[in-house]
């Protein structure tokens, strides 16, 4: 089972949270997990699941990984060749 939803403003490193906030906003849901968390891509095939250290020994470095993996995942309406995985969800 995966863990309850937490919140991107729930992260205590500024640079990973801003990150979070990000893609947040573009429908990934953040849940309590491992470390700290996991990040849940929001496209049907949830092809991209991004592990999120509470506390990163290089927290700027951390938001960049995330970031550079959460841009793999074919989003809704960016890039024409995104994968069949990529369908926006019903849900908001
Ligand atoms: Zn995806």
């Amino acid at each position: 089972m995966v863990g309850s939803e937490i919140r991107p403003c729930d992260h205590p490193k500024k640079d990973v949270r801003r990150v979070l906030e990000k893609w947040a906003a573009r429908g990934w849901v953040l849940r309590k997990d491992g470390h700290w968390g996991r990040l849940y891509c929001p496209c049907e095939g949830r092809c991209t699941v991004i592990p999120v250290a509470g506390t990163p020994r290089n927290p700027s470095a951390h938001a960049r990984v995330i970031d550079r993996m959460a841009a793999r995942c074919p989003l809704p309406g960016e890039a024409p060749n995104r994968s069949l995985t990529g369908m926006p969800r019903a849900e908001a």
